[in-house]
């Protein structure tokens, strides 16, 4: 495959972008590093490089376009809205109606806030249940992902009841030290924590699936025991669900009939008191929200004390981008279709895999799902980390070669969109066997 003009643009970016991209997960140091490629448009589940080559799209935008690119609804709905002018700066009816449709599906928001990304939203979870509770600290699960704040790009320390250190140069010891981490799905560890940091927990937060280190499901019981201890602690419970949401039903992870449950408290006793939002909600556009009980919410300016603000939040092109995915989503039959592709796609992968004696597990849940080179299960960071990231980058490179685009790092996952066809996922099992055989060899 030609990719000379993705090369050309890829050091004339290095000298004007850090990096050459706007994003880390962008670039290939993850997977053997190099050019990325130069995408020039996207319709549908393709893309076209700068170079005229074409790719089926599983990377999806890390998430948000579940409708496949350009959808007309959703394209119709960002150009009327542009049309009449993009950034007011005041109300919108809109508004309030893309909050009355999130609050329908998701029944644990009595109110909610727009914000710009998926970061905001959990910053300003974090600030809310600091307000609503005078504590500092934040418990959370090591691998997942909530966004680059300072405030919770912190890494485990060495133990369940040790103190967080910064992710990443520019962070305060002081700061990451008001989080902790403890291993997901280990409900021994989370008590071990609050046992020690309880009185001081303002909350605990979790992706209720798991989307950061491959999609990873919470074992049956573990949302619930995480809800019974924070809450016995007095402690908040925020549900990252910013890749969740609208992704495996028309709703969130808190009420996905596809969670293993072992409680008599059904629902109820899973839900969280905020929850962060973002990618899928805005359609393709930059959108965040966070919501949860109203008398938490209410702690929010200008009803209470907690500052948090956005010029661009809440705009009329996200707002409407927003309104007309989650109309698209609600089409009868969505879901099932994202969910059998993604099965027939998953299910072909793994046996591939088998026929070429390559150690794969593939972690699949509703239409989406993640491939680890391993010979075991995955259900914690230390299970995802603890595989074949040479074996990754090389199956990786082998279906760009053939017109598959997938996420450029082993623990992102593969999105399915309403815009694949059967005949997508036959032709990337095609070009996978292929992979898969020059990998054996
Ligand atoms: N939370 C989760 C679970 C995410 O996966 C991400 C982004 O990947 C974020 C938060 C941050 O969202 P954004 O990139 O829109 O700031």
């Amino acid at each position: 495959m030609n990719r000379t003009r993705s090369n050309e643009l890829y050091e004339q970016a290095l000298q004007h972008i850090v990096g050459g991209v706007n994003s880390p997960s962008r670039s290939f140091k993850a997977v053997g590093g190099g050019a990325p490629v130069f995408m020039q448009k996207a319709n549908g589940a393709y893309f076209w490089d700068v170079d005229g080559n074409r790719y089926i799209d599983y990377l999806a935008a890390y998430g948000p376009i579940i409708l496949g690119h350009a959808h007309p609804h959703v394209t119709e709905a960002i150009t009327r809205a542009a049309a009449n002018g993009t950034l007011y700066g005041t109300p919108t009816e809109l508004e309030i109606d893309f909050a009355r449709m999130l609050k329908e599906a998701i029944p644990s928001l009595d109110k909610v806030r727009f914000v710009n990304s998926g970061t905001e939203a959990v910053m300003s979870t974090i600030r809310v249940a600091r307000a609503y509770t005078g504590r500092a600290k934040i418990i959370k699960f090591a691998g997942c992902y909530h966004g680059h704040s300072d405030l919770v790009l912190v890494a485990a320390g060495s133990g369940p009841s040790t103190l967080g250190i910064p992710d990443s140069a520019g962070i305060p010891l002081s700061l990451a030290s008001e989080v902790i981490t403890v291993p997901f799905n280990d409900l021994a560890a989370l008590e071990e924590a609050l046992a020690v940091w309880g009185g001081e927990t303002a909350a605990v937060m979790v992706e209720p699936i798991v989307g950061n280190f491959g999609m990873v499901m919470p074992k049956p019981g573990f949302l619930e025991g995480l809800c019974r201890l924070a809450r016995a602690h007095g402690a908040l419970v925020i549900y990252d669900e910013v890749i969740t949401a609208f992704r495996f039903h028309y709703g969130s992870a808190q009420t996905y009939a596809g969670l293993p449950l072992e409680t008599p408290g059904g629902w109820d006793a899973v839900q969280p008191d905020l929850t962060a939002l973002g990618k899928i909600i805005g359609g393709g556009l930059p959108i965040g929200a966070y919501g949860g009980r109203r008398e938490i919410m209410e702690q929010v300016a200008p009803l209470g004390p907690a500052y948090q603000a956005g010029t661009m939040a809440g705009n009329p092109a996200s707002i409407a981008a927003g309104i007309a995915c989650l109309q698209a989503l609600r089409e009868p039959g969505t879901y099932a279709r994202l969910e059998s592709l993604a099965a027939a796609l998953a299910d072909g992968l793994s046996a591939a895999a088998r026929r070429h004696g390559i150690a794969l597990t593939v972690n699949r849940i509703g239409g989406a799902f993640s491939t680890h080179f391993c010979d075991h299960p995955v259900t914690n960071y230390d299970e995802a980390q603890d595989t074949d990231g040479e074996r990754f980058a090389q199956f990786f490179r082998l279906m760009l070669e053939q017109g598959v685009c997938l996420a450029p790092s082993k623990y992102e996952a593969w999105f399915l969109t309403t815009a694949h066809t059967e005949d997508d996922t036959a032709a990337t099992l095609a070009a996978a066997e292929r992979a898969f055989a020059e990998m054996a060899k």
